[in-house]
């Protein structure tokens, strides 16, 4: 398809990182590009396309399933197409040598994606994360000098669309309640991550994911599983405090010790679930253990992850603004013993109760935010009656990216009022935060710069 791109007419779906990338990738080849957008500048309204006009069209991961402009491509005879697929067939052109390993999972998929890198870098070897992490695929394979493996992190949104790529091997880490309203249903969202393994030589699997090890069982392809127990034969897990392989061994009765587990950093479970994916990813490529060992004693996972804003009278404050959905919420609460929880924003369809019921022995008391704030509130007057609340309302007039920090300066200050010592403060709002935010990353920034201002300095 690449040989044919030059003098085609495509219709790029979405002007964001994705879409323009496609575009400079398909200028570059001759071909003819339109964008469609309706909330961006950088692209025309889809009301005045004309589908006639074009020979095929690419769709951005994030475009809505429903959109009227994308159901009459599916029903026409044109060809629809996506990101990762066209970075394929590119790759087949230019780089038939490289590999690609992938990763999916509800959480924890850029962590792991940058430990596998860290490790493949650590060994030498040319290789690049990209995906939903930093680079687009497209840009990774576009290279004068090519990498010899490209490490993908794949979110549910782009393996819906992804039918041609090929992966050496891959990893599905966990699946949970997440993005249900873009899919219409778990059932869905799940399939689009299994979708992976047929696509896949070798998959790395959580064994210790109920919904990964029932919804994997038919598939008949080569499996590694990796579990926080004892591994059995084939496998890699825990033992004592040692990561061990029993599946990348010439004799898989012996264990080998790949690496402390307090050689992942942080040092909690589910932080270790994602190096054993990362080192099993490696192992499937045959990096020695010693390198895996090196590359994670190196690691740390990237800023608003469980990242520790600051530690004062023995109370931690902890920015884990990444924790979008429960599943990721539910690990962070999990890991600290009584939390002082911010939690809510918008829940895309997720359910909250599994989440309160899981963690209410942890939760000290809750302080809410955001647009869902009253589902949090209703599962924890359900299930954790006794927990006290506050719902931190929106200040009036607040617009989002706004200088004016009042409304995270009012939930560190209620914060405050019920963080004593051996408490941790967790910023862990199992929603997406555009509501209130402009990302994620802004949500975690402006709660460090509440702490720093109110409790750093604070006497
Ligand atoms: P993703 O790219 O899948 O969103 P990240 O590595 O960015 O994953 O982490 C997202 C959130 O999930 C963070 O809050 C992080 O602490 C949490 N997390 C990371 N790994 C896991 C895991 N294996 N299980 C549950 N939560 C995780």
């Amino acid at each position: 398809m690449t040989s044919n791109i030059a003098n085609k007419n495509f219709l790029i779906l979405g002007a964001g990182v994705t879409g323009l990338s496609v575009e400079r990738s398909l200028r570059s080849r001759g071909g003819k590009v339109t964008i469609a957008d309706d909330y961006s500048d950088a692209g025309i309204k889809t009301e005045v396309i004309d589908l006639k006009k074009f020979d095929a069209v690419v769709v951005s991961p994030g475009w809505k399933l429903d959109h009227p402009l994308l159901i009459k491509a599916l029903n026409s005879d044109l060809e629809v197409l996506n990101e990762v697929d066209l970075a394929w067939q590119i790759k087949s052109e230019i780089a038939p040598h490289q590999k690609w390993l992938a990763i999916t999972g509800t959480n924890g998929k850029t962590t792991a994606v940058e430990m596998v890198a860290k490790i493949l870098q650590t060994a030498g070897i040319k290789a690049k994360a990209c995906g939903n992490v930093g680079e687009t695929v497209i840009d990774a394979v576009d290279q004068v000098d090519p990498f010899e493996y490209l490490v993908l992190e794949l979110s549910s949104f782009q393996l819906h669309w992804v039918k041609t790529a090929k992966f050496h091997s891959s990893a599905i880490l966990n699946i949970a309640h997440d993005h249900i309203d873009w899919h219409g249903s778990f059932e869905m969202y799940a399939q689009s991550k299994l979708s992976l393994l047929d696509k896949s030589e070798i998959a790395v699997l959580n064994a210790d994911d109920g919904e990964v090890v029932t919804r994997s069982a038919s598939w008949k392809g080569r499996k590694v599983f990796f579990s926080l127990n004892t591994p059995a034969p084939g496998e890699i897990g825990v033992v004592e405090e040692l990561i061990v392989d029993r599946c990348f061994v010439s004799d898989p009765i012996e264990a080998q010790m790949i690496c402390e587990i307090s050689d992942v950093k942080p040092t909690i479970p589910h932080n270790v679930s994602n190096a054993m994916a990362a080192a099993a990813l490696a192992l499937s490529i045959d990096v020695p253990h010693e390198i895996i060992q090196k590359a994670l004693q190196d690691f740390r996972p990237g800023r608003h992850r469980i990242e520790l804003i600051l530690e004062k009278d023995s109370i931690a404050w902890i920015d884990d603004s990444k924790a979008t959905n429960p599943h990721a919420a539910i690990a962070s609460l999990n890991s600290h013993l009584s939390v002082v929880w911010i939690a809510g924003g918008l829940t895309k369809g997720a359910d909250m109760e599994a989440l309160i019921q899981r963690c209410k022995g942890r939760i000290k008391a809750a302080i809410l935010i955001g647009q869902d704030s009253v589902l949090l509130e209703n599962a924890l007057q359900k299930f954790a009656p006794e927990v006290p609340r506050v719902k931190v309302e929106t200040p009036s007039g607040y617009l989002k990216g706004q200088a004016d920090n009042s409304l995270m300066e009012q939930v560190v200050t209620h914060a405050l009022m019920f963080a004593t010592s051996g408490d941790s403060v967790v910023l862990a709002p199992a929603c997406a935060s555009m509501d209130q935010f402009i990302s994620y990353a802004d949500r975690g920034d402006r709660f460090a710069a509440a702490v720093k201002k109110l409790v750093a300095h604070a006497n």
